[in-house]
């Protein structure tokens, strides 16, 4: 099952979140996007997943990994 991205529901300590039960990575919503893919490429670095530079998201399976808008979105900015 691939990685999943979810938004988190309270302000968490970190940008990016990953709950190894529910193979999701909780994202603070709102953050800027710089910042959210930066940390996200960092903690899916850690978790195994191939970098791919200048590319979008990769799975630790290789699967591409899409951010779900609202995480984005959402929040003031
Ligand atoms: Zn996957």
């Amino acid at each position: 099952m691939c990685t999943l991205i979810a938004v988190a529901d309270t302000v968490q300590s970190e940008t990016a979140l990953w709950d190894p039960d529910e193979i999701t990575i909780t994202v603070q919503g709102g953050t800027h996007h710089h910042t959210l893919i930066r940390d996200l490429a960092a903690l899916l670095a850690d978790l195994g997943a191939p970098t791919t530079p200048g590319g979008g998201l990769t799975c630790f399976c290789g699967d591409p990994i899409t951010i779900p808008r609202e995480a984005i979105a959402a929040g003031p900015l």
